[in-house]
């Protein structure tokens, strides 16, 4: 298999009928998240023998596919979010990118399937921020959602890797992620489900993880809670990550701890970035496990003072209060804690680009 030819640069071709600047402008207002998309996609598709080609930024639009699609029956998909921000003098800016391409790589090559080049991946989103600018929005906590993705388009019914993938990028102008806004959330143990078994596709981002949290989700919903969090498939002791976030805990002395990623956590842009800035900050960050029944003693004891979630589409969440059929415990005084709310200013600051981006995360 070649999976490096490229033999492209994206083509443009102009959508006719976009949207007009005052509706554009309206639905900025209030886009809420993932309801509201541009006016263009990516495309790019992959054929075995032939690789990358046909490249273009066209008009958004559906897809149309035979039944027997091998995403269709075996789930052969992976997807990234990544967000690109508005700046004071009016540009727009990536949050490191590089990282979401090489997680798109380390996803495809889990799902056995054809790795897009990182350079390819960075082109796309590049291309399609500068197309669609104008659908930034300039709200605080506002910016321009990026869904890169790609599926297994060959026709046939037997369990294979496909032979040809269409890769797409499409943009969702976003505000904030859960309808609270900054408050605290609270998030449902699952003690029926796990997210992700070792030797699985846990640090993978595919669509098919999704897709089997979704009955813990919809568990955490009926039990009154906004989010699901898993715990390890071996032990079911061990705290991993929520369905669509990476969780830190915040203690006494002033130390983070986060699980460690062994295959079964995503390795999130934004734990990583938090991890950072954190030990800027001159706070100290363990990468290692955390047990469900300390939390609870943790939070008893008040050794524990904050817990957060966070990832590119939520940011830092504080996580006010845990339920579950053996679990019902709040962290601190159930409201969002001083250090989550410093790690987001200093995340959203370098984002929005009212601080410094000394490590060159802008793109
Ligand atoms: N865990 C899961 C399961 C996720 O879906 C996400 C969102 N991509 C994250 C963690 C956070 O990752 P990131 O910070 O890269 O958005």
């Amino acid at each position: 298999m070649n999976h490096i030819r490229v033999e492209t640069s994206l083509r443009f071709e102009q959508n006719p009928n976009p949207t007009p600047a005052t509706e554009r402008e309206a639905l900025l207002q209030n886009p809420g998240f993932g309801r509201v998309f541009t006016d263009y996609m990516v495309t790019i598709r992959y054929a075995e023998g032939r690789g990358w080609h046909d490249a273009k930024i066209a008009a958004r639009g559906p897809f149309q596919h035979d039944p027997a699609c091998v995403v269709l029956h075996y789930a052969q998909e992976i997807f990234e979010g990544l967000k690109a921000y508005r700046l004071p003098d009016g540009g727009a800016t990536l949050f490191r990118p590089e990282a979401n391409a090489r997680r798109f790589v380390n996803s495809a090559t889990r799902l056995a399937m054809a790795p897009l080049p990182e350079e390819l991946f960075l082109e796309s989103v590049r291309e399609l921020v500068r197309v669609e600018r104008d659908w930034i929005p300039s709200a605080d906590g506002a910016s321009l959602y990026l869904r890169p993705f790609m599926f297994a388009t060959e026709v046939g019914l037997g369990v294979r890797p496909s032979s040809e993938y269409l890769y797409c990028v499409t943009a969702s102008p976003v505000g904030a992620y859960f309808k609270g806004g900054a408050s605290a959330v609270t998030i449902w143990v699952s003690e029926t489900y796990t997210r992700a078994a070792p030797g699985g596709t846990g640090d993978a981002k595919c669509g098919g993880n999704y897709a089997a949290s979704l009955a813990a989700q919809a568990e955490a919903i009926r039990e009154g809670c906004e989010q699901v969090v898993f715990l390890d498939a071996v032990e079911r002791r061990w705290v991993e990550e929520l369905g669509g976030m990476n969780v830190f805990f915040v203690f006494d002395d002033g130390s983070l701890q986060t699980p460690p990623l062994g295959g079964t956590i995503l390795p999130g842009v934004t734990r990583d970035s938090l991890i950072t800035l954190a030990r800027d900050l001159g706070l100290t960050v363990r990468e290692e496990p955390y047990a469900i029944d300390q939390w609870r003693a943790d939070a008893a004891s008040g050794r524990l003072t904050e817990a957060f979630a966070c990832g590119t589409a939520a940011v830092v969440s504080p996580i006010g209060q845990v339920k579950g059929r053996e679990h019902s415990f709040t962290i601190g005084d159930g409201g969002a804690g001083p250090v989550a709310s410093r790690l987001k200013a200093a995340l959203l600051d370098i984002q929005n680009g009212r601080a410094p981006d000394k490590r060159g995360w802008l793109d």
